[in-house]
């Protein structure tokens, strides 16, 4: 697959391990929280999981980090495994979840006691953060530091058997409340929760924290190489201890590199749930979100995705990846395979006084230049066209080449047109029909004399074009980086971009087009890539823009 071939500091370190004789087998998982739908950024951490595995004739074990049933829904759970399906991956029969492993990780805690190095903390959540210290400063002993081992095994079975309300007691790793890495003083490693698991429903009052269940599970996996972003690279020495003090099967290496950022948007899932619980975006697959189900919606392609994925590459430092990039892998997949047919988003009627009244012709039109395998179709011309209003100007500028008064113009596939009048509403003035002739020798849209012209319009029949809705979008956040003023205690919903959806209802599209499959990319000719959206209905489609043909925003910041 297309994610493979880019050599990154990862595969370097695996490539040392399989040749040192390290490990048989690579063995990596890709570990979402189901607490949401997965964006981008996770593609960037599947591409590199499942593709490194593949790569090196290993595999990739999907699992559901599933400890915390306070977040987590089954809702979560099935779109992440579609969302992983639909990018090209596939875990076969390797579907684990941290809560497959509940008793062992309980029975981990139990050895830890018993081996001195776990211990039940009863202060209060307030006082245990007041203990911590802070990075300038060590942390304190709690006072519950030396309970005896007896003490501790019974307290914490009272804590698993339901015994105590939430936040009495917790059990915590005993460590060093004086490390410099806040992550080893004494951290927490069970709770007491009292809610429902959507797998395990009410068998467990005490749930593990995700830094103890991580490493754990991985270590039961037989993971050989543990991949996670850099917020985590902190974590490391609480992982490789953990791992230390217990009798696990193997001692997977953790490695980090850096999650991906894109400008215009956001990546975490609590903002990312924000926008769709407080009516920002209509849901997880509203085409404006950088979700694989919003990218899918809006016609992205898992092709392209991974093809992004493969560009930005695997490093070890932050970064922010500029959109325009994502949509240059888009456009560049779509222009290989999109059928290109013409629709015209705010008509204006254009007729022919010389064509006759009830006249009608079929035109051969191309459907993907950058393809002759995909051929040609039948297009049908009248008397009565509609093209885009704005490829018509009364007074026009200088350096506008499209149709105006007595200027003649191609109409793609089809002939010359000249413009001769136009007609205007008498009450608002507004263009309401533009009266041309046509040249009969010009059919196809080639002159016999070498005329020339200096644009080509796009067209469609008024007589015989179907109706359609269209969405275009434009960037969801005004700000490269709608979270920087977050600690200036300005929300990055603040940031929206009001305009970034516009509907527009009454469009005119090439007949047959009344009913196209939902998820189906055209390109409509001049206008950008499209998307048929599950929104549409028999006889009334909808289609989302994927896309701009070209980068509209490099074009903007030229000029400026
Ligand atoms: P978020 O902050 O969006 O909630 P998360 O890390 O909490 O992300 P998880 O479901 O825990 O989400 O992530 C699963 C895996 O995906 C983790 O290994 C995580 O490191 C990786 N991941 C998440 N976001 C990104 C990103 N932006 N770039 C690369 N990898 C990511
Ligand atoms: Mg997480």
């Amino acid at each position: 697959m297309e994610t493979a071939p880019r050599s990154n500091f990862i595969r370097d370190i695996i490539e040392a391990d399989l040749a040192a004789g390290k490990h048989e087998h690579v063995i990596t998982r890709f570990p979402p929280e189901p607490n949401g739908y997965l964006h981008i950024g996770h593609a960037k951490s599947i591409c590199l999981n499942f593709g490194v595995a593949e790569d090196y004739g290993g595999r990739c074990n999907l699992r559901f980090d599933d400890t915390n049933p306070k977040r987590e829904d089954p809702e979560y759970v099935n779109a992440i495994k579609h969302d992983v399906r639909w990018l090209g991956f596939d875990w076969g029969e390797h579907l684990y979840h941290a809560s497959d492993y509940f008793s062992d990780l309980y029975a981990f805690g139990v050895e830890l006691i018993k081996r001195g190095k776990g211990y039940v903390c009863s202060l209060s959540p307030e006082d245990i953060r007041k203990f911590r210290g802070t990075l300038t400063e060590p942390g304190t002993n709690s006072p519950y530091r030396d309970r005896s081992v007896e003490d501790n095994l019974d307290l914490f079975e009272k804590m698993k058997n339901g015994e105590f309300p939430e936040g009495t007691h917790v059990l915590r790793a005993k460590i060093d409340m004086a490390s410099p890495n806040i992550n080893m003083r004494d951290p927490v490693i069970f709770r007491i929760l009292h809610a429902a698991h959507h797998r395990t429903g009410d068998q467990w009052c005490v749930y593990p924290t995700y830094d103890y269940a991580h490493c754990l599970s991985d270590a039961l996996e037989g993971i050989t190489h543990s991949l996670c972003s850099l917020e985590f690279e902190d974590h490391r020495p609480l992982y490789d201890w953990i791992l230390d003090q217990l009798p696990v099967p193997c001692h997977p290496q953790q490695i980090e590199f850096a999650r991906l950022n894109l400008n215009y948007t956001v990546m975490s899932k609590r903002k990312l749930s924000r926008l769709v619980s407080e009516g920002y975006v209509q849901s997880w697959d509203d085409p404006r979100m950088p979700t694989l189900s919003g990218l899918r919606r809006r016609g992205y392609s898992p092709r392209s995705i991974r093809q992004f994925c493969s560009m930005i590459g695997v490093a070890k430092s932050d970064n922010i990846v500029d959109m325009s990039m994502l949509e240059y892998c888009v456009r560049d997949d779509l222009n290989k395979k999109a059928l290109r047919v013409m629709a015209v988003l705010n008509p204006v009627k254009l007729v022919i006084t010389n064509y006759p009244e009830d006249g009608h012709e079929m035109l051969e039109a191309i459907n993907n230049p950058e393809d002759s395998a995909m051929g040609t179709r039948m297009v049908p011309f009248c008397r009565e066209l509609y093209i885009e209003r704005d490829d018509f100007m009364e007074d026009p500028p200088k350096k506008f080449f499209r149709l105006a008064p007595g200027r003649e113009v191609r109409l793609r596939y089809a002939y010359f047109v000249t413009c001769q009048e136009v007609v205007k509403d008498p009450q608002t003035n507004e263009i309401v029909e533009i009266r041309c002739t046509y040249d009969p020798a010009t059919k196809g849209g080639d002159s016999p004399d070498g005329r020339k012209v200096k644009a080509t319009l796009h067209w469609v029949s008024a007589r015989h074009a179907a109706k359609a809705g269209v969405r275009l979008y434009d960037r969801l956040f005004l700000k490269p980086n709608p979270a920087e003023d977050e600690k200036k205690g300005i929300d990055f919903t603040e940031h929206i971009n009001p305009d970034s959806l516009q509907v527009i209802d009454d469009c005119r599209i090439e007949p047959g087009l009344e009913n196209p499959d939902p998820g189906t990319n055209y390109q409509f000719e001049r206008l950008g890539y499209f998307c048929v959206d599950r929104d549409s209905t028999p006889g009334n489609p909808v289609f989302n823009r994927t896309v701009t043909l070209r980068d509209a925003w490099a074009k903007i910041k030229k000029q400026k």
